[in-house]
């Protein structure tokens, strides 16, 4: 059920014709789970939190640096030094106090990934590495939960919805790096592809429209184009099987 103070947050979006009210009770009995509260976490978990996901969990194990702030737009200059669980959490709780945040303020291992990620209809990876992507990865074709993957360095980014058995999986296209690398990043960047995660979310959690299932979109900010790229599973892919 909806209150009437909720119905008018959600006026706007429950006006558009295909959301209605079942879609918003849909969106309020979702359970998300958020990988990184950084630059693209601020953009999905902000946009998520006031579009009334009624459950989510956000994962980050670090605290906020000055060098974050160019894009993790979550986190207030005066946070520095705070856990980026705490610092985000009390800024959407501030947005939407009608949803329930969780923290974890963990680093997610291939051991503790599946239980982390609990029971949510969706991962969302907002990581800014190889290897625990690959983590989640395993979660996703495991228990067949779908997840949205991003992307961002400088002016690129890319984006697709994994959803295994239907779709390839990360590791079909991804490749596996330990290596973790700082890559240098406009913060617009993370805030294009962010969004662009968080509508995948709210399409699927809606059962609005069709999400890139199957599909790559590249984005290439320099000189503001979209590519997109069908998938292919890789024959015989260690994580899912390929086909
Ligand atoms: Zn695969």
């Amino acid at each position: 059920m909806l209150t009437e103070e909720e119905k008018e947050l959600y006026r706007r979006q429950i006006a558009i014709r295909e959301w209605g009210i079942e879609g918003q009770k849909r969106l309020k009995s979702s359970r998300v789970f958020v990988a990184g509260a950084g630059g693209l976490g601020s953009a999905v978990l902000y946009y998520l939190a006031v579009a009334g996901v009624g459950a989510i969990t956000l994962c980050d194990a670090d605290n906020i640096e000055l060098s974050n702030l160019n894009r993790q737009i979550l986190h207030p200059h005066k946070n520095i030094g705070m856990p980026k669980v705490d610092s985000a959490a009390m800024t959407l709780a501030e947005a939407n106090p009608f949803i329930t945040i969780t923290k974890v303020q963990d680093r997610i291992t291939d051991e503790n990934a599946e239980t982390l990620v609990g029971e949510a209809d969706l991962i969302i990876d907002c990581l800014d590495n190889h290897e625990t992507r690959h983590f989640l990865n395993h979660v996703s074709v495991k228990r067949s939960v779908p997840m949205v993957h991003a992307g961002v360095s400088d002016f690129h980014g890319q984006i697709t919805f994994i959803h295994p058995p239907d779709t390839p999986c990360l590791a079909c296209f991804y490749p596996f790096e330990s290596e973790r690398r700082q890559v240098p990043v406009a913060g617009c960047t993370p805030a294009m592809l962010g969004s662009l995660e968080a509508m995948e979310a709210l399409k699927y959690l809606t059962g609005i429209g069709e999400t890139l299932k199957g599909r790559l979109l590249l984005f290439e900010g320099l000189s503001t184009e979209f590519y997109t790229m069908n998938l292919e599973k890789a024959p015989g892919c260690r994580v899912c099987g390929g086909e």
